[in-house]
């Protein structure tokens, strides 16, 4: 495996139908926010023009705004898609990403342990409007390209939330290709520097930028990426109707941040990598829910890990007392920024039941969700180890 982030495709995109940065009167460094609704027009036949798609041109930024659309410009870059379009969130972009391609009586094929809004907005929202939702174990390759026939949409995570299993991208996107199913992958934890799924025939990709691209835990943000033709009918079917649109101020935060993410990812990574080492070597510790340790085809279109993983504590280790004894390593549900956080499974199992995807799937409460933020390795380990001592019985 080649565990080096591809800084090729990092490079600056900079396309010529992009007004900001390279128009910018002052040259300066840093793209501006463009903190307006409207754009306006000077004559009758420009605002014509426009309307009628002859030439194109922000008119409202619940469409179009510049900022944001640098933000789409360099995703779409990074996942080597044709477009890109950005959201108030990541369920933002999976919301409408799925919505557009599906209507009542279309079946959709997901993972068990897909990322637990995701699994609500399934349960809760397509399933009310007639859509039937298979969850296939999604290790299980065979199964997969099972479900696939007649089914519309077939929606991965890989890795999945919370137990991390993986997927075979490249298996799932070939069959879906052949049986007509649109694929989609959350692509989130891998980010766009250590999996491009569209580059082995998955059709759409989805992030939460809100985790590692802006990496600062000061955002909430979603893109998807692809094809042109499906980016558009995402724009047509949904996009500025449900009203989701980025922030000018927060697809900044994100362009910003996107200029550490190489040095930021290849922390995770190393730094994730040694946790989870020392981690599987400790007698406090169980399994240890790590990519990595995998022996799974899945792991093929990874160059490199987040530094997201799960583990579980042995059974003489209190959870609570555990979490309580932990200094460096805060308890907190999100992850990608700096700090380094746990969420116990336990915790998480006492969310009501009927829309649970720990309690639907089974999780074990012994679980523990790491996230090691930018921290040295060594600390994190250190106050690891000193919580298990802690909380052994
Ligand atoms: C957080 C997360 C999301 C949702 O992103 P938001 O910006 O919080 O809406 C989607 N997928 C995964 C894997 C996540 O961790």
């Amino acid at each position: 495996m080649n565990e080096t982030p591809r800084f090729d495709a990092y490079q600056r995109a900079i396309p010529e139908q992009l007004l900001p940065v390279r128009d910018d009167p002052f040259d300066a460094a840093v793209p501006p926010i463009y903190q307006t609704s409207l754009f306006l027009f000077d004559s009758y036949k420009e605002l014509e023009d426009v309307f009628a798609g002859r030439s194109k041109k922000p008119i409202y930024s619940r469409g179009d705004n510049p900022t944001v659309m640098l933000l789409e410009r360099r995703i779409a870059e990074m996942e080597g898609a044709e477009e890109a379009r950005a959201f108030a969130s990541g369920m933002g972009a999976i919301a409408a990403s799925v919505l557009a391609f599906v209507g009542p009586g279309d079946r959709i094929v997901t993972v068990r342990h897909v990322y637990s809004d995701a699994f609500r907005f399934f349960e809760k929202v397509l399933k009310r409007f007639g859509v039937i939702v298979d969850y296939v174990d999604g290790t299980d390759t065979e199964a997969m390209l099972a479900a696939l026939p007649g089914a519309k949409l077939a929606y991965l995570e890989n890795p999945t939330s919370m137990v991390f299993e993986l997927q075979d991208l490249t298996a799932i996107a070939e069959a879906a290709r052949r049986h007509g199913v649109i694929t989609i992958v959350d692509n989130s934890w891998a980010t766009p520097l250590y999996q491009n799924p569209l580059a082995v025939g998955i059709d759409l990709v989805i992030h939460a930028a809100s985790k590692y691209l802006g990496g600062q835990s000061d955002t909430v943000a979603g893109l998807v990426a692809g094809s042109r033709e499906l980016i558009a009918k995402i724009n047509s079917e949904i996009y500025p109707y449900t009203g989701a649109k980025l922030a000018p101020f927060e697809a900044w935060l994100v362009l910003r941040n996107l200029e550490t993410l190489p040095f930021r990812i290849r922390h995770h990574h190393e730094a994730g990598l040694e946790v989870a080492n020392w981690l599987k070597s400790s007698s406090a510790v169980g399994n240890v829910m790590h990519p990595a340790f995998a022996d799974h085809a899945g792991k093929k279109t990874f160059s490199g890990f987040g530094g997201l993983f799960s583990f579980e504590v042995a059974e003489n280790i209190d959870v609570a007392t555990f979490v309580d004894a932990l200094r460096l390593v805060r308890i907190g549900v999100s992850w990608g920024g700096p700090e380094s956080l746990v969420v116990p499974a336990k915790a998480a199992l006492s969310i009501s039941p009927e829309t649970n995807v720990f309690a639907r799937f089974g999780v074990s409460e012994r679980t523990i969700r790491l996230n090691v933020g930018l921290h040295d390795a060594k600390n994190v380990i250190a106050d690891l180890e000193q919580a298990l001592a802690a909380a052994a019985k």
